[in-house]
């Protein structure tokens, strides 16, 4: 963690989580924020809450999201702008979903300073081992994994009873299609903020790690 000195000092962090689908990213955005006390954004969420909401944004961009394409640079940045413009991040946050191309990288540099970018980086056999093993409460949404989070009685939600069910795109030949994409997508924004020393990469080797032990990774890293 940077040392902060001076006596007005006010330390802030501003990271952004990179990586890709099925790395754990939202387990470790959520812990990370615990440790630091700082929000949590994602702009996925902020686009599912304009879509639940049916703000005018929202309706225009649910077509994009129900299909599984990305919304405009110009919407999810507009979106994000106003989130960063809320009181709440005077000591930074935690930011995720974006950027997901290089216009969106320059975008956010004219929007704040970032002081760190995190990359993970997780072997790809492990990633398809836990997304097939990934299930979902068709009633409340609640996630669930056969190998690591197992539900009390099977098939059926901990938390609501509802069914659990597996996403169709959870199959290890579609999987290795979304990697594919990820990879294609984010490399050129990686190696923007490499170029620029922002990027640090987390390296998780063992698959069966417990968030405990990334999250101590990355908290030496900042
Ligand atoms: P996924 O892992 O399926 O991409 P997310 O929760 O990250 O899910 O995002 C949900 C949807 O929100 C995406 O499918 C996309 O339509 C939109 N979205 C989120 N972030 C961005 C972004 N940076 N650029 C464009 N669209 C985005
Ligand atoms: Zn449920």
């Amino acid at each position: 963690m940077r040392e902060c000195t001076g006596v007005n000092c006010v330390k802030t962090m501003k990271i952004v989580l990179f990586g890709p689908p099925g790395s754990g990213k939202g387990t470790y955005a959520t812990l990370l924020k615990g440790q630091l006390g700082i929000p949590h954004i994602s702009t996925g969420d902020l686009v599912r809450e304009e879509i639940k909401n049916k703000t005018p944004i929202g309706d225009q961009i649910v077509k994009y999201s129900n299909s599984g394409k990305l919304v405009p640079d110009e919407t999810i940045t507009q979106i994000l702008k106003r989130r960063l413009s809320t009181p709440d991040l005077s000591k930074g946050f935690i930011l995720e979903g974006y950027p997901r191309s290089i216009e969106q990288a320059k975008q956010l540099e004219t929007m704040v300073k970032i002081d760190v970018v995190l990359n993970l980086n997780v072997p790809e056999k492990a990633i398809v081992d836990r997304l097939s093993a990934r299930m979902q409460c068709r009633n409340c949404g609640s996630i669930y994994n056969e190998l690591t989070l197992k539900p009390a009685v099977p098939g059926k939600c901990d938390k609501c009873g509802g069914e659990l069910f597996k996403r169709d795109d959870d199959q290890p030949k579609i999987i290795l299609e979304r990697l594919r994409v990820y990879e294609q997508t984010s490399s050129p924004v990686v190696d923007y903020y490499r170029s620029r020393g922002l990027l640090k990469d987390v390296v998780v080797n063992d698959p069966n790690a417990s968030p405990d032990v990334i999250i101590k990774k990355i908290m030496s890293l900042i």
